[in-house]
C-alpha cells in the first residue's frame, strides 16, 4: 500500500474476475478508481470494500459497453475527467463453440464488447493523455490473439484486434508520453469460462492460472516496460523471436510485382 497518488484509473469489467483484481491492486498502488461494468450492485460492494481498505476514492459507473448510449457515457468520462491517468480495457466476453455451432448475433455482441468498446475508449482517452504528456492504456487481449485455433474464432479474432491495435497505439503514442500494454493471459480461473460455455473445472488444472497471479504478473510486466505481456510464457526469448520473424517480413510485404512462385 502506498500514500502516493497516481491519478485515477478507469477499469472496465471491474465487477468480477480479472478486472476486480486490477481494481484492488491499482488502489493499493495509489490510484483512485472509476469502476465500469453492468452489475451496479457488485460494483458498489467492490468499491466500498476497496475504499474502506485503501482510503482511495472509488466511483462506480454502471454501463453496458455493448450499448452505444452507455459506451458514450464512459467515453465522455474519459474525455472530460482530467484526473484519469490510466485506462484498463478489460471487459470482455468469450465463447468456445465453433463457427457452425455459434449464434451470429452472439458473435456480433462479442465484437461490440471486445473490439468496439476498447477501441472507442482508447480514442476517448488518448487525446487527453497526449495533451497532458502522460497516461497508460492497458488492453486485456488473450493468448488466442496469437493462437486463434484454440477457442471460438470470432473470440480469437477479437483478441487479435486488441493486440494489433495495442501495437499500433504504442507505435503512434509512445513518444507522446503514453504507455501502452497488451496483456495476453492464458486460461485464468474466473467466471469467463462458465459464461463461455465450458466451466473452468473442465480444463486441465496445470494450464489454469489464478486471477491474482495473472494480474500481479501483468503489473510486473507493466513495471518492466513491456508492450506485450504473456504471463505464462516461461522464456521471453520465444516472444522476441516471434516478433523478430514478423518484423523480418516487413520489407517484403508490399512490392510492385508478385513473387516468382505466382508467375503464370
Ligand atoms: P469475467 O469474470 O467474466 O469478467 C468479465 C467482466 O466484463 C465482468 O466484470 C463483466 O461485468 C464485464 N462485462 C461483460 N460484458 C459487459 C458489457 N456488455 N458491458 C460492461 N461490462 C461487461 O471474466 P474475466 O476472465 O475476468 O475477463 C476479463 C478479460 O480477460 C476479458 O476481456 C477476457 O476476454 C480476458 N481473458 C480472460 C481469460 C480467462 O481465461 N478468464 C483469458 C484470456 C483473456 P458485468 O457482467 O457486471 O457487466
Amino acid at each position: 500500500m502506498t500514500s502516493e497518488h497516481k491519478g485515477t484509473a478507469l477499469v472496465t469489467g471491474a465487477s468480477s474476475g480479472i478486472g476486480a483484481i486490477y481494481a484492488d491492486r491499482l488502489a493499493k498502488q495509489g490510484y483512485d478508481l472509476i469502476l465500469v461494468a453492468r452489475n451496479a450492485g457488485k460494483l458498489r460492494s467492490l468499491a466500498n470494500a476497496i475504499s474502506d481498505k485503501t482510503g482511495r476514492s472509488v466511483e462506480v459507473l454502471p454501463a453496458d459497453l455493448g450499448k452505444s448510449a452507455d459506451l458514450k457515457q464512459v467515453e465522455k468520462m474519459l474525455r472530460t475527467d482530467a484526473s484519469i491517468t490510466m485506462l484498463v480495457n478489460n471487459a470482455g466476453i468469450g465463447a468456445v463453440a465453433p463457427l457452425l455451432a455459434s449464434d451470429i448475433d452472439a458473435m456480433q455482441s462479442m465484437i461490440d464488447v471486445n473490439v468496439t468498446a476498447p477501441m472507442r475508449l482508447a480514442y476517448a482517452a488518448a487525446p487527453g493523455f497526449v495533451a497532458r504528456g502522460k497516461g497508460t492504456i492497458i488492453n486485456i487481449a488473450s493468448i488466442v490473439a496469437i493462437s486463434p485455433e484454440t477457442l471460438n474464432g470470432v473470440y480469437g479474432g477479437s483478441k487479435a484486434f486488441v493486440l494489433a491495435f495495442s501495437q499500433s497505439l504504442h507505435h503512434e503514442l509512445a513518444d507522446k508520453g503514453v504507455r501502452v500494454q497488451a496483456v495476453l493471459p492464458g486460461a485464468t480461473a474466473t467466471d469467463f469460462w462458465e459464461l463461455s460455455g465450458r466451466p473452468v473445472e473442465h480444463l486441465p488444472a496445470e494450464i489454469v492460472m489464478s486471477a491474482d497471479a495473472m494480474v500481479d504478473a501483468a503489473l510486473a510486466g507493466l513495471r518492466q516496460g513491456e508492450l506485450v505481456t504473456i504471463p505464462s510464457l516461461p522464456d521471453i526469448a520465444d516472444w522476441q523471436a516471434f516478433e523478430a520473424a514478423r518484423n523480418a517480413l516487413r520489407p517484403n510485404l508490399s512490392l510492385g510485382r508478385p513473387a516468382r512462385r505466382y508467375a503464370a
